[in-house]
């Protein structure tokens, strides 16, 4: 499945539901990959890059999201990029780590709602 029919339908996060779109144009200031609009709980990611690229622009927009819900207006840019980049990398890496990570019983809490019965 492509990143695309993934985010269609936006994700969830911090309880919030965010838009994920992705569009043709460039963003703005021509040069950047993805957009995040904090107020509208939007993000845009710019088709014009390869799936790969893309999902690291959709990481690093999810890392600004982290932050603005944790209360921290002020993004270093460069963080943010070592961030995106190196979860990723260590993501797939570690697939098996994360996968019992993500389905691990205490995790399964904060995802999607469910809950243990
Ligand atoms: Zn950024």
């Amino acid at each position: 499945m492509k990143l695309v029919e993934l985010i269609k339908n936006g994700i969830k996060i911090g309880g919030m539901h965010w838009n994920v779109e992705v569009v043709e144009s460039d963003l703005y200031e021509g040069e950047k990959l993805g957009l995040t609009d904090y107020c509208n709980t939007h993000i845009f990611i710019r088709k014009t890059q390869s799936e790969d690229r893309m999902i690291e622009t959709l990481l690093h927009e999810l890392i600004h999201v982290a932050l603005f819900h944790a209360g921290i207006d002020e993004h270093d840019e460069s963080l943010i990029n070592a961030l995106s980049h190196n979860l990723l990398s260590l993501m797939r890496q570690n697939s098996e780590l994360f996968d019992y990570i993500i389905h691990s019983s205490a995790s399964s809490l904060f995802s999607s709602g469910k809950t243990e019965s």
